[in-house]
């Protein structure tokens, strides 16, 4: 689906990407791993077109859409993107969250955008909440709410940014069971996460990120099980 090859993004004189290569295929689960400040939200943000590249080129089925004119949120309806801090719409209720961009992007009936969204807010149990406001939820029923908003677009690819790492504690499992199921579904998904059993678990690729650059990346057995480079050692040691 996509091939990222290249990809630098600088920041000012802050050179936060360099030459990043990888490829994502139908149904992989993609998990990205590294330290705060290694530049996993960044490369993310470069796929969902939040940020623009400075060289390289993301290959999406082909076309290069890095500096292209692409329409962005037609674009985002086929690559969407779960963030950390929810971003629902607060105005609106749940049913509304996950209906709007299917009546405004891919110009659906209502009618059939509001039964596509009941589908997608049942997968994450959260169809007893359809005329709750976020602000009535708790983060947990928030983050569910977002994913079956992204879902109800019915997206080739999706991304989540560390979408457990606001939450309190005992509600990181509810979101982490919901993603274990996409992926059991065979939804293709690039994950960034500091939850490590779930990324060892879930995905059958893993990224190490650090400083920029891709340090390593294999299959999780590998990574998580027989590291080659140091810094991946050193960095998996901290979660032990
Ligand atoms: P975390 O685990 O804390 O979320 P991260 O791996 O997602 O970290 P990024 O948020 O991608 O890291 O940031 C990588 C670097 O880019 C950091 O040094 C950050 O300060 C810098 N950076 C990110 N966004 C911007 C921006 N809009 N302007 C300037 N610098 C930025
Ligand atoms: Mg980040």
């Amino acid at each position: 689906i996509l091939e990222i090859r290249h990809l630098s993004k600088t920041f000012g004189t802050n050179l936060v990407l360099k030459d990043i290569d990888f490829t994502v295929n139908t149904g992989d689960v993609t998990c990205i791993i590294g330290a705060s400040g290694s530049g996993k939200s960044t490369l993310l943000r470069c796929l969902n077109l939040l940020e623009t590249p400075t060289t390289g080129e993301i290959m999406y089925h082909g076309n290069n859409i890095a500096g292209a004119k692409v329409n962005a949120a037609k674009y985002r309806s086929k690559v969407g993107m779960v963030f950390q801090s929810f971003n629902l719409f607060n105005n609106m209720t749940v049913l509304q969250n996950c209906v709007v961009g299917q009546t405004r992007v891919l110009k659906k009936e209502k009618e059939e955008a509001k039964k596509n969204a009941l589908y997608y807010l049942e997968k994450v149990g959260m169809a007893p909440y359809i005329n709750a406001k976020p602000k009535q939820l708790s983060g947990g029923q928030k983050q569910r709410v977002a994913i079956a908003r992204a879902l109800a677009m019915e997206p080739e690819l999706l991304l989540f940014d560390e979408p457990t790492s606001a939450l309190d504690p005992q509600m990181v499992g509810e979101v982490l069971e919901v993603m274990r199921k996409l992926a059991s579904e065979g939804l293709t998904m690039i994950i960034v996460t500091h939850e490590m059993a779930f990324a060892r678990d879930v995905s059958n690729h893993v990224v190490f990120m650090a400083g920029g650059v891709i340090v390593e990346e294999g299959a999780p057995d590998q990574i998580f099980g027989a590291p080659r480079e140091h810094q991946t050692r050193e960095f998996l040691g901290r979660f032990m």
